[in-house]
């Protein structure tokens, strides 16, 4: 018996995704094809809240996070770094050779618009970088309310990693002015991991047709990719696996209700909270607490990689600390297909390790 999966990715998939995945392929360049990316697309710009582009791509999110910064920035870009994953991103602009400015906040607190607001009013910068929800403090970013500060400078595009939020959360692309959002599918998306997805603006697509191949490499031009796209197409040959996989999660999605699957997610996080706010207390400044995975600190004082392993060998797997927390927090993922049962279960065998420990 494999452990069932609690950790932030990847996540916990259902047997009917596996089923999917495990069709027969198909030719990448047939009308077979082209139906299944493009129901694939659709579904994705609807859950988006998005008309304009959406593309597929045949990687993890860090291909993504690293064609980001290469297709949309030629002046300066702006890192705001609340965690381990928003400080990959400024790593990744950095060893680009892109110029930046990186602006830091203590781990376990959010990005904040006004944060934001200060960064831009004072320099000029062609790309923001923000995560959304960031995965090693739990800390979930006020996305909506720095889309509005952006949208105030016509020059910067905004560009945003939304790994472990997208699909647990409400991502409005058009109406909040984000130029592009990019998660890979194995957190909230609920699939196994190797494909990733991404949203593109006009403005973002305009921007990346005034880059020089050279910056932006072959496999990740937006131009490129968004040229294929267009056909119902990818430039490479795609993970089919994935695309079967999605089309079947789509139709889940719309059969539960995208609005109740937010409600679903939020419901699960609410009820983890409570668990261990007390016991344990909770890494994310108030207000700013993930809905789609929680991060605890340690006030128990228990040991936490004991805790671990302990749920590891009842067939759980939990996860503690990322980085620099390793040993000080622990994480508990609710998203994707996890469904409330499946969280009361996972607390109460908690519960049992903690007494045992
Ligand atoms: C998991 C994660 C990533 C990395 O995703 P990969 O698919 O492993 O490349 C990046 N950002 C965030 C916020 C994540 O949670």
């Amino acid at each position: 018996m494999k452990p069932k999966l609690f950790i932030p990715g990847p996540t916990h998939v259902d047997q009917e995704i596996l089923d999917a995945m495990a069709q027969y392929p198909i030719g990448h360049r047939t009308a077979d094809y082209r139906e299944l990316q493009s129901k694939v697309v659709a579904g994705i710009k609807e859950f988006l809240y998005t008309e304009q582009s959406v593309l597929v791509s045949t990687s993890s999110a860090t291909g993504l996070m690293e064609a980001g910064v290469r297709n949309l920035s030629k002046q300066k870009v702006a890192n705001f770094i609340c965690g381990a994953f928003s400080k990959r991103q400024a790593d990744i602009t950095k060893i680009c050779g892109l110029d930046q400015d990186i602006f830091h906040v203590d781990w376990g607190h959010a990005t904040t618009a006004e944060q934001v607001e200060e960064a831009l009013s004072a320099a000029s910068y062609d790309l923001v970088t923000v995560v959304f929800n960031e995965t090693s403090t739990g800390v979930m970013n006020p996305l909506a309310e720095i889309g509005e500060v952006v949208k105030q400078y016509p020059n910067t595009l905004l560009m945003v990693d939304a790994v472990s939020g997208m699909m647990g959360a409400p991502i409005k692309i058009d109406e909040w002015g984000i130029d592009m959002a990019l998660a890979s599918v194995q957190k909230a998306w609920g699939l196994p991991p190797g494909f990733a997805v991404m949203s593109l603006s006009d403005r973002a697509l305009e921007r990346s047709r005034s880059i020089p191949e050279a910056q932006k490499g072959f496999y990740f031009d937006f131009v490129r990719m968004h040229k294929a796209g267009e056909k119902s197409q990818t430039t490479v040959t795609p993970s089919i696996p994935h695309l079967y996989a999605l089309s079947v999660q789509l139709d889940r999605i719309r059969a539960e209700g995208l609005e109740n699957r937010f409600t679903r997610h939020q419901a699960m996080a609410s009820r983890v909270r409570e668990w261990g706010r007390d016991k344990f207390g909770l890494y994310a400044a108030p207000g700013y607490e993930s809905d789609t995975l929680t991060c605890f600190t340690n006030k128990a004082g228990l040991d936490l990689i004991a805790l671990a392993d302990k749920m590891k060998a009842r067939n759980y797997l939990i996860s503690g600390g990322y980085g620099d927390l390793k040993g000080k927090t622990f994480r508990l993922a609710h998203m994707g297909n996890l469904q409330m049962e499946d969280i009361n279960d996972v607390l109460n065998v908690l519960d049992e390790v903690i007494e045992e420990l």
